[in-house]
């Protein structure tokens, strides 16, 4: 059983046991990973819980799904080439969802004070050369109407969407020594991300989709499907490096609690349209 709040994973035989106490709600999420089933118990006690508190839930299972694929994989599929101290991929432009945004800030905060204040200033660093080079290139592309927010939005969506970002090459501020600083609290985004084909590919602006390994569930969409439903706020996402001005936007956010059973069901249902999506998705297209 792993234990995190209001939220938590239990085995067969604790979820059977909690059944039967009653004191826990205990909902079922089989996924289809690959052909293969993954059947999961997740707990709620009758407290309330946050969009953050359903995080480590969503790393575990993303963990156990990566590990099934990999486990296929490994049988009768191409061979992945993401390893230990192979890093370029950490160059990339790094999104979260939203609970993901809120609970990094959360677990950063709670660091050592000395620590916390260095990849604060690391994030910022590398926020404020990113905003720089944007401003650079959109004052390019011509004057800017302040009167028209939907463009600009747009003209920014369309520069993180292009290859500027990564041509700048900037570090993500957790890559220290070759290495994720924050291994065990890394994105949903970083997780799922595994290549076949070789490592060279991933270097200068190079990596691309389509040498990217399907996952059978995108657990950052997962989140951000449950924030949109729980919120009844349109889909966003919060670049890595901008989290901490982005919290200090949105801590009344934050603090918003939901019961934890209507968490677990958002979750739930996200999960399952997510799967069956890409299960269509594979039926018409064929795996890649
Ligand atoms: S995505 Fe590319 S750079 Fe990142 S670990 Fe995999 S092979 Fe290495
Ligand atoms: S969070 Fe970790 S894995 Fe993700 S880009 Fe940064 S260093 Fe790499």
């Amino acid at each position: 059983m792993s234990n995190s709040g209001a939220i938590f994973l239990l085995n067969d035989s604790a979820a059977a046991g909690a059944q039967k106490d009653g004191d826990l709600t205990v909902s079922g999420l089989d996924l289809d990973v690959l052909g293969q089933s993954l059947h999961l118990h997740i707990a709620a006690s009758g407290s309330e819980a946050r969009l953050a508190d359903i995080v480590p839930i969503a790393r575990e299972i993303c963990d156990r799904v990566i590990d099934m694929v990999i486990e296929q994989l490994s049988k009768n599929g191409p061979e992945i080439t993401c390893k230990k101290g192979c890093c370029a991929c950490c160059r990339q432009l790094i999104l979260l969802s939203v609970p993901e945004a809120f609970r990094l800030v959360q677990e950063i905060v709670s660091l050592p004070m000395d620590v916390r204040e260095m990849v604060i200033a690391a994030c910022r660093d590398a926020a404020g050369q990113v905003g720089g080079k944007l401003q650079e290139d959109l004052a390019a592309e011509g004057p800017l109407n302040p009167n028209a927010a939907e463009a600009y939005r747009q003209q920014v969506s369309d520069w993180f969407g292009s290859d500027r970002y990564q041509s700048l090459e900037i570090n993500c501020p957790f890559l220290s020594g070759g290495l994720c600083a924050i291994y065990e609290q890394r994105p949903l985004l970083c997780r799922q991300w595994l290549v076949t084909g070789p490592a060279a590919q991933c270097e200068k602006g190079g990596i691309k989709t389509d040498h990217a390994v399907q996952m059978p569930v995108n657990f950052a969409n997962v989140l951000a499907e449950l924030t949109t439903k729980l919120e009844g706020s349109s889909r966003e996402v919060v670049p890595l490096t901008g989290m901490f001005d982005w919290f200090s936007q949105n801590e009344k956010r934050y603090d918003k609690t939901w019961p934890a059973k209507q968490l677990i069901e958002q979750f739930i249902i996200a999960a399952k349209k997510d799967n069956a999506g890409f299960m269509g998705q594979e039926q018409t297209q064929g795996r890649r």
